[in-house]
């Protein structure tokens, strides 16, 4: 019988988890992205695999907790299958008294247990915070990888399957039988896929402070957080709904850095940052849209706005499913891209 035959529209966290499922299925397939992956928002990403924290404090998110969780608890299996690491030590919020109260309450909302952490053992937990700082509320819940190390082994896995690759923007099905869009924000495979409309951008732009090799937790403060990167500390991310330029505002890096220093008095001191800019893109209700489309043979897996490498595996699952008449999971509707066809 021949196989399935797959173009896959973007590179990025959900196109590359997508292209290794379908592989792994047995299809036939191509990748096509014009830029380098790291130009990408996966490329840029802070890499925080988050349920907890996402849920607790962003409102878009609270209600979507097992959704995410569920998200999460499919990336030992990927950490296994591409050999990254998975750093599951967990996220620490600090800050005044009042956004401890209110992580611990959130958290707790969701039915999980932080732990109250006294200013002794927070050095511990994050070297070189600054030891004004007397409590942080901390969940093992949320997990990091590396975006970068994630991207180059997606693509090796994919690779070591026969999955091939083009340089270039996939402009409809490319002769394949099936086109899955993960253009991430970008909206010009519309003709196609009419669903990308509903897609708005959120630009967010991230700093990478060189202040020598951070390896304690990612922490979550008021305004900003700081999570490593070799060499460093990330700090993010700004929220610029309806914006998808890539421009950098050095207002907008100052303040992070200010709330970074704050935390991290090595900030202050380091040279050479590097400002980045990515762009989200988000769907009304703030969760992906993830399998067919409206035109036969488009599958969507796009809008994962904070989310996309939380929600990689689980988009590639039900992408991969919808390809071979599979099970597509619990989480299969509520992401289903015609959830706003009505
Ligand atoms: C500052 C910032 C920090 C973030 N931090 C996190 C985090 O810590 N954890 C997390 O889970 N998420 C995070 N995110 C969100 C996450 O980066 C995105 O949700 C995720 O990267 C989306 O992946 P994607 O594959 O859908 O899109 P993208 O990564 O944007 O990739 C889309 C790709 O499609 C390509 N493309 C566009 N048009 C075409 C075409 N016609 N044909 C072929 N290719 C095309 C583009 O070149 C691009 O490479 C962050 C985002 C930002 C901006």
């Amino acid at each position: 019988m021949s196989r399935i035959r797959i173009t896959v529209a973007g590179a990025g966290a959900m196109g590359l988890t997508a292209a290794l499922a379908l592989a792994e299925a047995g299809c036939e397939v191509t990748v096509f992205d014009p830029s380098a992956s790291l130009a990408s928002a996966s490329g840029m990403a802070a890499g925080m695999l988050a349920p907890a924290f996402e849920a607790a404090l962003d409102p878009e998110a609270r209600d979507h907790f097992d959704l995410l969780l569920a998200g999460r608890d499919l990336w030992p299996g990927l950490e296994a299958r591409l050999g990254i690491r998975l750093d599951r030590s967990g996220a620490l919020a600090v800050g005044s008294p009042a956004h401890l109260e209110r992580s611990d309450q959130a958290l707790r909302r969701l039915g999980l247990h932080p732990t109250g952490i006294p200013r002794g053992a927070l050095a511990d937990l994050a070297p070189g915070l600054a030891p004004g700082w007397t409590s942080g509320v901390l969940t093992r819940e949320d997990w990091r990888i590396d975006p970068a190390q994630a991207l180059a082994a997606l693509r090796a896995a994919a690779e070591a399957l026969g999955v091939t690759f083009q340089a270039r923007a996939a402009t409809g099905f490319e002769g394949a039988d099936r086109l899955v869009i993960a253009t991430g924000a970008a909206r010009d495979l519309g003709v196609v896929a009419p669903e990308l409309s509903r897609l708005h951008p959120i630009k967010g732009q991230l700093v990478r402070v060189m202040t020598g090799a951070y390896d304690g937790l990612v922490i979550r403060g008021e305004g900003a957080y700081a999570a490593p990167f070799a060499g460093g500390l990330t700090l993010g991310a700004t929220m610029e709904a309806g914006r998808d330029d890539l421009e950098i505002d050095p207002e907008r890096i100052a303040a992070l850095k200010a709330v970074g220093a704050g935390l991290f008095p090595a900030v202050a001191g380091a040279v050479g940052d590097i400002a980045q800019a990515g762009v989200r893109a988000a769907t009304p209700d703030g969760l992906p849209m993830v399998g067919r489309g409206r035109h036969h043979g488009v599958l969507l897996a796009v809008g994962a706005r904070r989310n996309g490498w939380l929600l990689a595996p689980l988009a590639a699952r039900i992408i991969a499913a919808c390809v071979t008449e599979g099970e597509a999971g619990p989480y299969a509707g509520r992401l289903d891209p015609a959830r706003f066809s009505a």
